[in-house]
């Protein structure tokens, strides 16, 4: 399975997409609320076949107007609130049974704002060329088509952000696999930092570009001009439009510079060794730096980009100590600081840079990462 990506053209009709949508919310509160009202009485969670007939049901009575709704949409709507309600369920299960799984809320209702995609399966669009065309409404929408999908459509996905902008999601099953790249006998072990984004243990350092510093200026003067606005004005709306723009647009030179880092680095080494990160933990210790040097995305594109092009990608656990061994002896040296930039070890007397020690631990102790 893979998933293309494609945005929307600004067209005059995109906003029926987001009509469409609200219409979609009105169902989803509607079926919440249900499942609610069902728990009172019943003490259980109506099964999703018993959603599914309901809400035929409240076609043909209550709510005519949802005949005008794709019907697979509709459904799939349902389908959403069932698998959140299972995997609440499996959290509860796993709990009682004594094991310590993440924590799964129970499905809530979401506002308006924030319900933000709708799913087709098989029927109710028709794609041709670099158009869709939603059975329910009247004109086709066009889509940027930078690239082609292969293989067949299983699922078409329409997602709404926060900005405004419409994408369009497909995933494709049986898709043409990349050519594997040629094996060219180097390896690697790699540690994060935040002054140097990557060291590599062959001395290799790959510096930040730090996209949110670059745009700090322009984002405190657009929080400044939001915070002047009257909440739900008109102009406090176009103002948080303006800054959700320029997160995205951060986010977006962010994630280009990731990919090109890891095909770069992919084209290079055979075997490439990360460490497993406590992002949480990090980003109370550091705050803001690290959510704009985002490891863990890194480590995601790294890992695809791996898979695609037939590398494979190595990943330390969590708990094994990378910075105090000797990577030439394996001694520690318990008495260093994060200032310690520079030291050599005392057993076997060779200097180390603390970040390439770092990464050649990380790759000695690596397992491929499945
Ligand atoms: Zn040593």
């Amino acid at each position: 399975m893979k998933t293309e990506k494609y945005e929307f053209y600004h067209q005059s009709n995109i906003i029926q997409i987001g009509n469409l949508l609200d219409d979609l919310h009105e169902v989803h509160v509607h079926l919440l609320l249900l499942q609610r009202r069902y728990y009172r009485i019943y003490g259980k969670y109506a099964a999703f076949g018993r959603i599914c007939s309901h809400i035929t049901k409240l076609k043909r009575r209550t709510k005519p107007h949802w005949n005008q709704l794709p019907s697979q949409v509709l459904q799939q709507v349902a389908k959403r609130i069932h698998l959140g309600y299972e995997k609440f369920f499996d959290y509860l299960d796993d709990k009682k049974k004594g094991l310590s799984p993440r924590k799964v809320g129970k499905p809530k209702i979401k506002p308006k704002h924030k319900y933000n995609s709708l799913t087709f399966t098989q029927a109710g669009y028709e794609i041709k060329d670099n158009r869709i065309h939603i059975k329910c409404l009247k004109k086709p929408f066009t889509f940027w088509k930078h690239r082609k999908w292969t293989g067949s459509i299983k699922r078409v996905i329409i997602k709404r952000d926060n900005v405004g902008d419409y994408y369009l999601y497909l995933v494709c099953k049986d898709t043409k696999p990349a050519k594997e790249l040629p094996l060219t006998g180097h390896e690697a072990g790699a540690d994060f930092g935040i002054k140097t984004f990557l060291t590599l243990s062959d001395g290799i350092k790959i510096e930040s570009p730090q996209f949110f510093k670059q745009m700090l200026n322009a984002i405190r003067s657009a929080t400044r001009s939001l915070s002047r606005k009257q909440k739900g004005s008109n102009a406090w709306y176009r103002a948080k439009r303006h800054l959700a723009r320029l997160y995205k647009k951060i986010a977006q030179r962010r994630r280009d510079w990731f990919f090109k880092l890891a095909l770069r680095l992919v084209r290079r080494y055979d075997r490439i060794a990360i460490e497993t990160l406590n992002l949480e933990g990090m980003k109370r210790l550091w705050g803001r730096k690290i959510s704009d040097i985002a490891f863990g995305e890194f480590s995601l594109i790294l890992h695809w980009t791996c898979a695609k092009y037939g590398k494979t990608l190595l990943r330390a656990g969590r708990w094994e100590a990378t910075t105090k061994p000797c990577s030439d002896c394996g001694t520690h040296t318990e008495n260093l600081s994060l200032s310690d930039r520079q030291w050599t070890c005392l057993e076997c007397g060779s200097s180390h840079d603390r970040d390439i020690n770092a990464a050649r631990n990380i790759l000695r102790v690596g397992v491929p990462w499945t």
